[in-house]
């Protein structure tokens, strides 16, 4: 039996803690309450919105559709042997939990993106990153269902189309796809990724540690609780925008205006420019309109001091936005989906 509820407030299901009241609501527990919400009037005939933690989701007013919450938590052994093991996991289950149930079972490669918010579902879509690794790279697939023909598919890691910040169930499955569950290849060796350059100063002031996957984590546990805002305390979902990729030309331009200019070259000819760095040069560092501001230690990070709606959070995007392409002529893309 599925419940689906009427006129419900998302104000606490979003990490933003904007108000916005859902038409209709739903949790869903399984495949099989999946596979009967599909035959519903309410989701046939309705705007749809999938929904994990909302830590990545800014919902601008009123949602005049359904939301459908998943809220499956399994997590099974597919493959155990001496060097890895695979793990299938449901869509539901808390991003930062399943990450400690990998190290308390001794299964690593997770630890450099512990702490951060929401559900394995949102994790995937939105394919994760943080301190020098990516979710996708421990994907091996992923499962779901199409909605508009009601059939299970699975999405070899290959065909996902992962990129920074993106995959193919944020783009051309948009609305269209409901993830269900992954499996994960994890690793026995507790070799570990210090590939980002403040996890590699860390290890390096204290000689005497040798660093494995536990001490990794705790150390990024420590970091991000240090630069990140208590979401009690002031509501935000991460960077608001992603970090811009610029070709060679506007690299060498930028640098010339702005030899200070911080940048990490991705590919041949493409560079990765902070957009944490382009805000705070064009005077947006802790800077606060109303009751929307960035945060003093983190500009990328914009928090709601007490909004009526995300529509003023949005405003208050728009306007970094256009400062910064004023100043650097470069776009700022959203990477906080914007529902309304
Ligand atoms: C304090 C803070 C720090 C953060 N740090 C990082 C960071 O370091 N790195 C990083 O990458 N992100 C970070 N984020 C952003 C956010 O936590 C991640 O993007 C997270 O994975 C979103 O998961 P969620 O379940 O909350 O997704 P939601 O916000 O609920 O949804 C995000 C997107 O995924 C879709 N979705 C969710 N579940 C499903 C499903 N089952 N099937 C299909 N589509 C689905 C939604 O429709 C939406 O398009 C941070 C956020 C906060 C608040």
């Amino acid at each position: 039996m599925i419940k689906i509820l009427e006129n419900v407030s998302l104000k606490e299901k979003n990490t933003f803690a904007v108000e916005s009241i859902a038409k209709y609501y739903t949790e869903i527990l399984n495949e099989n309450q999946l596979l009967s919400l599909l035959e519903t009037n309410a989701f046939q005939s309705s705007r749809k919105y999938f929904l994990g933690g909302g830590s990545n989701t800014l919902f601008l007013g009123d949602f005049d559709g359904i939301v459908i919450h998943l809220v499956n938590k399994g997590i099974k052994f597919i493959e155990n042997n001496k060097y890895f093991a695979i793990l299938d996991v449901e869509a539901g289950v808390g991003w930062h939990n399943f990450v400690e149930i990998t190290l308390r079972n001794k299964l690593f490669g997770l630890e450099n993106l512990a702490l951060i918010p929401g559900t394995v579902g949102g994790a995937i879509t939105q394919n994760i990153g943080a301190y020098g690794a990516e979710l996708k790279d421990f994907i091996v697939d992923v499962r779901g269902v199409d909605i508009r023909s009601g059939r299970f598919i699975t999405f070899q890691a290959n065909d996902c189309k992962f990129g920074y910040r993106t995959s193919i169930f944020k783009s051309d499955l948009k609305g269209k796809f409901i993830i269900t569950s992954s499996k994960l290849k994890l690793q026995k060796k507790p070799n570990v990724n210090l590939s980002y350059p403040e996890l590699r100063k860390i290890v390096k002031k204290f000689p005497f540690i040798k660093p494995d996957p536990k001490y990794i984590f705790e150390q990024v546990v420590k970091l991000r609780q240090s630069k990140l805002p208590d979401l009690i305390k002031y509501p935000n979902a991460g960077s608001f925008f992603k970090n811009p990729i610029v070709n060679e030309g506007i690299y060498s331009r930028l640098k010339k205006e702005f030899p200070d200019v911080p940048a990490f070259e991705v590919t041949n000819g493409l560079y990765k420019i902070p957009a944490g760095w382009l805000i705070e040069k064009a005077g947006w560092k802790g800077k606060r309109i109303g009751n929307v501001g960035t945060y003093e230690k983190h500009s990328l990070v914009i928090i709601n001091y007490g909004v009526k709606t995300g529509l003023e959070v949005l405003d208050f995007a728009k306007l970094i936005q256009k400062d910064v392409y004023e100043k650097f002529g470069i776009s700022l893309e959203n990477e906080v989906e914007i529902v309304n």
